[in-house]
């Protein structure tokens, strides 16, 4: 948000540059040199989240019992003989806490 350099009150942006609200003083709005700049920084973080090998385990909606958190990765897991239905096993994506789901 943009505030006005002569009087401080709120600036709105309306075709192609700022105006402010109050006393009417006009501002034009970011050039295209800023435009390329940013898109630069973004392509370079696109390279960088591609070499990562990050967790790629699936994530879920489901609360932390821990540190309140909604979003774990989860696993399923058979646990003792084969006719008990599989136990799903969450860890926070926040704290890693690790819990299991209760039925
Ligand atoms: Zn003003
Ligand atoms: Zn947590």
């Amino acid at each position: 948000m943009e505030f006005c350099p002569e009087c401080g009150a709120m600036m709105l942006p309306k075709e192609g540059i700022l105006k402010c609200n109050s006393c009417g003083h006009e501002k034009s709005l970011s050039n295209n040199n800023e435009y390329e700049v940013s898109r630069d920084i973004k392509e370079s973080e696109n390279v960088k989240v591609l070499g990562d090998e990050s967790d790629v385990r699936p994530t879920t909606t489901e609360v932390c019992p821990e540190c309140g958190n909604d979003k774990a990765y989860y696993e399923i897991k058979q646990t003792r003989s084969a006719d008990e239905a599989p136990t799903r096993f969450f860890t926070c994506t926040e704290c890693k806490y690790t819990w299991r789901e209760y039925d």
